[in-house]
């Protein structure tokens, strides 16, 4: 992977980025006023990078990320993920992306109450048509390496904080995603189940190369960050 200098603004020559937006904007309009998520950002990202995502509260962070997931489409601009250009998609394709592309991971975990750890993490790859055995088989490999093996067959009201973080993120890797996005994974996790949530996604980006964005305002995973980027206003804020 090319060297990234933290803060390094990139340009138009930058090789083999999976992510990029071109005055990539999302307005909100609400009655008479026009509210800013994301204002005309440009943005590359090479795979294989861990970019952390700052800014204050209402910056446009997990607008953004929504974006970048195919949650939500641009107003304005242009986004390309992984040869997939998100701003043209139509739903068909945006729910095949969200499927096979990006695995997302929630501050609040986002678990179906209802179904347990190992049937969440499958649910994904069963919607993407996967065959059962192979789906149940990946999903407890990833639980074990997450160290769930023994919670299976609990349902996420059973789990603590990091437990369900964790389950959340085995569910984001069942499909096996170029791109990881993370929205605040750590906000709601005391500080050492937020520093290992940080490491596994660190070993992730390390170990499988996957491409990572995570939106925070702790510095936990500024050692291992490629990259910086603050937003303000929606707006990207490039320092020095
Ligand atoms: P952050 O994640 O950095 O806190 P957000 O992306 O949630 O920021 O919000 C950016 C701006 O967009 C804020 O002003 C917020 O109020 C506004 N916003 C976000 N979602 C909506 C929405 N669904 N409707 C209207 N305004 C929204
Ligand atoms: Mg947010």
């Amino acid at each position: 992977m090319q060297s990234l200098q933290k803060n390094d603004k990139p340009t138009a020559s930058s090789h083999a980025a999976i992510i990029r937006a071109r005055n990539l904007s999302r307005t909100y309009t609400l009655g008479e006023s026009r509210i800013t998520g994301v204002d005309a950002v440009d943005l590359e990202i090479a795979a294989g990078e861990l970019v952390l995502l700052t800014g204050v509260s209402g910056s446009g962070k997990s607008t953004l990320l929504s974006l970048l997931a195919g949650l939500d489409r641009p107003t304005a601009g242009e986004l390309t993920v992984a040869g997939r250009d998100l701003s043209q998609a139509s739903g068909a394709s945006l729910d095949d992306y969200r499927r096979h592309v990006v695995g997302m991971v929630f501050q609040s975990f986002n678990l179906m109450p209802t179904l347990d750890v190992l049937e969440n993490v499958c649910l994904p790859a069963l919607l993407a048509g996967r065959p059962m055995a192979d789906v149940r088989k990946r999903a407890t490999e990833l639980l074990g390496w997450l160290n769930l093996g023994p919670r299976l067959a609990h349902l996420p009201a059973q789990l603590s904080g990091g437990e369900m973080q964790r389950t959340a993120i085995a569910r984001a890797l069942i499909n096996d995603p170029a791109v990881i996005l993370a929205d605040e994974p750590t906000g709601n996790l005391d500080s050492r189940n937020g520093a290992v949530v940080i490491d596994l996604l660190t070993e992730l980006n390390r170990a499988s190369g996957k491409t990572i964005v995570i939106a925070t305002h702790g510095g936990l995973a500024d050692k291992a960050a490629t990259r910086r980027i603050r937003l303000g206003d929606g707006r990207i804020q490039w320092d020095g």
